[in-house]
């Protein structure tokens, strides 16, 4: 029977340590790291996510505040915040919530936060499989590695099967598989032989959006294996793409949904966010 990963424990831990940091940098460098989130419209799940990054702001002792814009906004609005924000040396952090409203342009938004400032870390992992200098790693992606690390499992020269090429997730996590020195597979819609492929894998990583996608015998035993996914089931519950019930009795290690990787998504936009703080005040 697999160990469960408990990203919310682990969550709870990691803001812990952050809280302990922000008070003794603060000392340090005269200012706490500042998270600024820009929310354009009413969606109400954006909402959400945005209250749910300033509250995890805010409880490790950051100074947090959520911009809201209308969904009127014109690019040319938005870009003139973003740089506002790039300017203001007491921020350290500039997210903008996604989606944002048609008439702007998405990448032309990304590309404009700063670098040294861009907590999600998407427009540093454009461009294929290297990491621009200067970003952090996105959010999920890190979250995935720190969960593998924290199983005590050695990912350098291990196979990892990521499942999903998808720009938020898929493509990004293999690249930093790839950094850790993994053997790293990409499979997707296509793949022929998923199961064959992922009966050879170490680490199984599932970013897919499809409920019991990965099933216990396509696992190898003692795999570590990792869900992102975020479906309902028949019965309307939360479920990633791994079915559960029958990957835990194979796997080594296991993420649940929920409480696996979603917790762990904020908690590395808040660390994202205390190493941009932590590399421009260093800088100086
Ligand atoms: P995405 O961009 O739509 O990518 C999905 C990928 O899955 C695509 O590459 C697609 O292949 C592949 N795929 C579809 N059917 C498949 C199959 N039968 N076998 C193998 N691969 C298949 O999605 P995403 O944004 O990466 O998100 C993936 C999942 O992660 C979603 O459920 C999302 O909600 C979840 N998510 C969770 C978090 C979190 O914090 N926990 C964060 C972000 C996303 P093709 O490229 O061939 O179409």
């Amino acid at each position: 029977m697999a160990q469960i990963i408990d990203g919310k424990a682990i969550a709870a831990g990691l803001y812990e340590q952050m809280a302990a940091e922000v008070e003794k940098y603060a000392e340090q460098h005269g200012r706490r790291p500042g998270l600024y989130v820009i929310i354009v419209g009413e969606d109400p799940a954006s909402l959400v996510y945005v209250r749910n990054k300033e509250i995890a702001a805010k409880k490790v002792g950051m100074v947090s505040e959520v911009i809201r814009m209308p969904e009127s906004t014109t690019q040319e609005e938005l870009l003139e915040v973003i740089a506002r924000l790039n300017a203001d040396d007491t921020v350290d952090g500039i997210l903008v919530q996604l989606p944002v409203p048609r008439q702007i342009d998405k990448d032309a938004v990304i590309a404009a936060v700063a670098p040294e400032k861009d907590v999600d870390g998407f427009f540093g992992m454009k461009s294929g499989f290297t990491m621009k200098k200067g970003y952090v790693a996105p959010c999920t992606p890190r979250a995935c590695i720190h969960l593998i690390k924290t199983t005590g499992t050695e990912i350098e020269g291990k196979h990892a099967l990521v499942i999903g090429r998808g720009e938020l997730v898929g493509k990004p996590v293999a690249t930093l598989l790839l950094n850790e020195n993994a053997t790293v597979t990409i499979a997707h819609s296509r793949t022929r032989n998923l199961k064959e492929i992922a009966l050879t894998a170490d680490i199984i990583i599932a970013a897919v959006g499809k409920a019991h996608l990965v099933t216990g015998d396509m696992v190898k035993p003692g795999a570590v294996v990792i869900d992102v996914g975020i479906n309902r089931n028949e019965e309307g519950k939360l479920c990633g793409d791994v079915d559960f019930a029958t990957a835990s009795e194979r796997a080594g290690f296991i993420t649940p949904v929920p409480g696996g990787v979603g917790p762990m998504t904020i908690a590395m936009l808040i660390r994202n966010t205390l190493d941009c703080y932590l590399a421009r005040v260093n800088k100086r």
